[in-house]
């Protein structure tokens, strides 16, 4: 009984299925048409090879009446579902929900079903063992010729691994990101071009305080800057590295930012459909960047370093100020000799016999003598070995180191460094004595103003092959008359000169010429002063 039943069925398949093929309803999926058309070449083939064509379909394929009971499944239905064509045929599909499929999606099946549309979708169906699986399925109406839904065609299949593969995938993704968006370090993934592909919330926070400029770009300057990285070439070789501490002086923040660094490159996702086959030389790499903040505890050993600077800075004054009183002196005493020797060198001042002339030859003598001892007396400066220096590092101590002297002269410290700065090749204490000076300069020009508004400014930038430090303040400024003077020795144009003997600035252009660089006073500089110090970023000029 069931057996003519099912042979009934098959000859109305057949019908339905020539009636599918010479009709195709609007928006039948390619891979339908060309199941049933894959043997013919576009002609009609015999009833019988269409059955066997989807009997052997490597899909679940069934065929119901225009109410879903089932007239028909191949031999991949019963596979799939465990059950034999003849526990189906008859029954309705529902038969195979698991009703854990919600109502609403039924509804938009068999609303666009009816509509005579192509239904594409995911259902939760079970096997006749009652293990449930998610059924992929694509729900085609089969038209009679005067447009009316006759049958329905329906081809399944299990995507329950790929569902899990797919749900496996995104929780490692957010278990990833969590662990990434948790970890309190800075992480980037960039590609050989300097993109960003990934990063994580300290990456971000980071971006905010950098005010928008990319963070990644940063590191990658002070890498190139630092160890000679070169991001394309670690990208092709696979070269990273670890712990390479960085400083960054973002704009609008008083203390530089550390960071230690490490690199590894990792495979760059690919989801281009061409590179399937690609070969693994083709293959694309990137850098995952990860930056540890260590400001903290460089801030530390910094305060350590300060303290140490401090007390040789100390010294280093106390032997400069020796220096400046006893070279004063030496100046000083050159006037009364020179008056003494110009007095015997005249004509007529007698023979050298004369009481007169004995006496001012004496005092000449014993006046060499006291010179030699002073000369002697000088103490000498240390000689202090070139290293590499960054020039922002430089200006950050030496602002600490003048803190006191700018609270108490109530000046306000604009800070503009570079964000990243090459190191140059420098005696550090001599430059940092140099920076010293010139703000202790800049201090005193805005005390003696009287103004109620004190500034200093201090830029750093970099230009092709030097860096230029620029020291302003809104003092009285300094006429041009006198610009090439102040760097005079024992020049004094204070009107308060106090301790000032004068050398300051002369000594300061003898550090900067002895690092191959310049010093200026810019002369179109309005409304105060501003000093200009350049330095060579290779090495010091040949010093
Ligand atoms: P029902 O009350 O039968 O249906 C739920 C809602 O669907 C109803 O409220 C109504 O809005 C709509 N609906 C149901 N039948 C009709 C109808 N004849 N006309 C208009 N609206 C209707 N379901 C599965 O769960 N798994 C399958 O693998 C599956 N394969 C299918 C293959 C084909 C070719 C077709 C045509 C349908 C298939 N269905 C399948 C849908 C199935 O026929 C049922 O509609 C569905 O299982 C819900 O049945 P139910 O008894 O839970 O609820």
């Amino acid at each position: 009984m069931i057996q003519q039943k099912s042979s009934a069925a098959s000859g109305e398949v057949m019908d339905a299925i020539s009636r599918f093929l010479a009709a195709p309803p609007e928006g039948t999926p390619a891979e339908i048409i060309e199941a049933f058309n894959s043997f013919g070449g576009g002609r009609f083939l015999p009833p019988k090879l269409f059955l066997e064509t989807v009997e052997q379909a490597p899909v679940a394929i069934s065929i119901t009446d225009a109410s879903a009971r089932i007239l028909y499944v191949n031999h991949a239905f019963e596979a799939l579902t465990g059950y034999q064509r003849d526990e189906v045929i008859g029954h309705n599909e529902s038969m195979l929900s698991s009703r854990s499929t919600p109502l609403s999606v039924y509804q938009e099946l068999w609303k666009t079903i009816q509509a005579r549309q192509v239904w594409q979708g995911t259902l939760v169906n079970h096997k006749k063992c009652k293990e449930e699986y998610l059924a992929e399925l694509v729900i085609s109406p089969v038209l009679t010729p005067g447009g009316e839904v006759s049958y329905y065609l329906g081809m399944h299949r299990d995507i329950t691994a790929v569902h899990q593969l797919g749900q496996r995938l995104k929780f490692q993704k957010s278990l990833t990101e969590a662990a990434l968006d948790a970890a309190p370090m800075v992480v980037a993934m960039i590609t050989a071009e300097r993109k960003v592909l990934l990063d994580n919330h300290a990456y971000k926070a980071l971006l905010g305080d950098c005010r928008g400029v990319e963070p990644a770009g940063l590191f990658l300057d002070a890498l190139e800057q630092q160890i000679d990285f070169d991001l394309a070439g670690a990208c092709r070789t696979g070269k990273g590295f670890t712990n390479v501490e960085i400083r960054l002086d973002l704009a609008g923040s008083a203390a530089p930012r550390w960071f230690s660094c490490s690199a590894v490159r990792v495979d760059e996702l690919d989801e281009a459909a061409q590179n399937y086959f690609k070969q693994q030389e083709q293959t694309r790499y990137c850098l995952l960047l990860i930056a540890n903040e260590v400001t903290g505890s460089r801030k530390r050993i910094n305060e350590v370093r300060l303290n140490m600077i401090r007390a040789g800075m100390a010294e280093q004054q106390m032997v400069e100020t020796m220096r400046e009183a006893i070279s004063g002196a030496i100046f000083k005493m050159q006037v009364p000799f020179n008056i003494i020797r110009a007095a015997l060198a005249m004509p007529g001042t007698g023979s050298d016999q004369c009481g007169v002339c004995q006496v001012l030859h004496q005092a000449l003598e014993s006046g060499n003598e006291a010179m030699e001892s002073l000369q002697a007396a000088l103490p000498s400066r240390t000689a202090e070995q070139a290293s590499m220096v960054n020039i922002n590092e430089i200006l950050h101590e030496v602002m600490r180191l003048s803190t006191e002297r700018l609270l108490a002269s109530g000046v306000v410290v604009d800070w503009r460094p570079a964000t990243v700065l090459s190191s140059v090749t420098g005696r550090p204490n001599a430059l940092r004595g140099l920076f010293k000076y010139l703000i202790d300069n800049a201090i005193q020009a805005v005390n003696e103003s009287g103004q109620d508004y004190r500034e200093i400014r201090l830029q750093t930038r970099q230009l092709d092959q030097e860096l230029v430090v620029e020291v302003m303040d809104n003092g009285p400024g300094i006429p041009e008359a006198m610009r090439l003077k102040v760097f005079e020795p024992f020049f004094c144009g204070w009107s308060r000169a106090g301790e000032h003997a004068g050398m300051g600035l002369t000594m300061a252009q003898e550090v900067i010429l002895g690092h191959g660089g310049s010093i200026e006073i810019d002369a179109d500089f309005c409304g105060g002063c501003r000093v200009f110090v350049r330095l060579p970023i290779n090495g010091m000029g040949g010093v």
